[in-house]
């Protein structure tokens, strides 16, 4: 019987596992393919978030010159973004499961069941594995892990907003954005009817790669239902277009869609989770690589000490791990994100670009911060109220039109809830 074993190799399924060989723990990891697997999504990360864990050497590309456009402003980011290389950054996590003599069983999870001494997976195939206790990362859609039906700090009742984006990677007849430059957003809308502005909004989001060779891609921050691949794929052409530049070559097409506001998970449960699982994502930028880096060792340390104790059952193992993952602090946090989230879908296009214009004016420790979720829920408020109070009165008045509408998000942020 294995001490942990982790469900699904994508990232957060190896950031928990290497981190829970580093703590001795004996590991054994099911995927339907076990890794090395190629990972086809483009994660990018700022580099400041990468630095305090002497982790840069993953990056693949570096851009210096970020920038956003919103408002009619040209904003200068003046905060370095990077690539990650996923064979490096899959090779970081899968150097240390080797070293803790990690197993892998390829398979996919179907059900668990949990006994006073450990819990036992079996995969659709009929394959049992047992371990002291199971944690789920197998991505949004999680294998084991139960949901709150709805909490009031994610959904407004059924409401899930997801992230969408079309991208592709290629050659084209010019290039679409400035050389040796990453596009965080750029929400300029001169090539869109004005019956398409009155559709959600959607932004570039680009980089050169270099060799002539970059990345373009369409992208719906949030939206309810989530806007579709056509409508993307079709704006990304008509931005395009409207720049005088066609596509000469395609790489690789990326099709981006994940949840951001799934409910959280219950924190009571036998089986612990990470990652898209356990709706690890930032709820106002669709962001998680970061997370998981930061993250893994703690959640790690708490599963290590708990099954110390022999007689831990499953339960006693996963409760406090939860605690640790989503401790009351980080719920009130999450909160204040969610009432960000309601705010960005609800804006219309002109009071988003608005809101933006403002966000990245904040202090950069402040909107970095933000981004990385590296705030105190005290220093989070302090941030939203520099933006209240340096936005345009168009935003203003639609904040305090959420306040209202989305008192129990605040409610939760400013007091906390169970
Ligand atoms: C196209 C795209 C681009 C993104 N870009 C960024 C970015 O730039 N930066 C960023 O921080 N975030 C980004 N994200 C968001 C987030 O980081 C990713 O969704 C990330 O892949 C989630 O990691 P995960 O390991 O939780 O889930 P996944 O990557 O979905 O991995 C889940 C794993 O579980 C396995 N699995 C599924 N079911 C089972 C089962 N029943 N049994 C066993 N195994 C199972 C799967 O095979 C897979 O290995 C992006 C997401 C997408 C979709």
């Amino acid at each position: 019987m294995f001490d942990a074993l982790v469900i699904g190799s994508g990232p957060a399924g190896l950031a928990i596992a290497a981190a829970l060989c580093d703590e001795g723990l004996s590991v054994a990891g099911l995927a339907p393919v076990p890794p090395p697997v190629a990972w086809s999504n483009t994660y990018g990360i700022w580099c400041d978030e990468l630095e305090p864990m002497n982790l840069t050497h993953l990056l693949s590309h570096r851009w210096q010159n970020s920038i956003a456009y919103a408002a009619q402003q040209k904003i200068a980011l003046g905060r370095e973004y990077g690539l990650f290389d996923n064979v490096k950054l899959q090779n970081y996590w899968l150097e240390r499961c080797d070293r803790g003599k990690m197993v892998w069983y390829p398979g996919a999870a179907a059900t668990v069941e949990h006994f006073t001494d450990r819990s036992c997976v079996t995969t659709t195939e009929g394959t049992a594995l047992s371990a002291r206790v199971v944690i789920d990362a197998s991505g949004h859609k999680p294998a084991l892990l139960e949901r709150l039906k709805s909490d009031r700090r994610s959904t407004k009742g059924d409401r899930i907003a997801y992230q969408a984006a079309y991208g592709i990677v290629g050659r084209f007849s010019s290039p679409p954005i400035e050389p040796q430059q990453f596009v965080l957003m750029d929400y300029r809308t001169d090539h869109l009817s004005s019956d398409e502005r009155k559709a959600p909004p959607t932004f570039l989001y680009a980089m050169d790669l270099g060799n002539d060779v970059f990345f373009v891609e369409e992208t719906s921050l949030a939206n309810s239902p989530a806007v579709t691949f056509e409508v993307l794929q079709q704006r990304l052409e008509k931005r395009l277009a409207f720049g005088g530049v066609q596509v000469k070559e395609v790489q690789h097409v990326e099709y981006c869609l994940f949840p951001m506001n799934l409910p959280l998970p219950s924190l009571q449960q036998s089986v612990m989770g990470f990652g898209g699982a356990a709706s690890l994502v930032h709820p106002a930028s669709g962001y998680m690589v970061g997370a998981l880096l930061r993250r893994a060792p703690g959640v790690a340390k708490t599963i290590a000490h708990m099954v110390e104790n022999l007689n831990n059952p499953p339960a006693s193992i996963a409760v406090p791990a939860w605690q640790t993952l989503w401790s009351s602090d980080e719920r009130r946090k999450r909160a204040l994100y969610l009432f960000g989230l309601e705010n960005l879908m609800r804006f219309d296009e002109q009071t988003l670009q608005a809101f933006f214009a403002s966000f990245f004016q904040l202090p950069r420790s402040q909107w970095s911060a933000f981004l990385a979720n590296t705030l105190s829920t005290p220093e989070m408020l302090q941030t939203m109220m520099n933006l209240f109070g340096h936005t345009t009165n168009e935003v203003r008045w639609n904040l305090m039109r959420s306040a209202w509408s989305d008192r129990a998000l605040l409610w939760d942020a400013l007091v906390g809830q169970e």
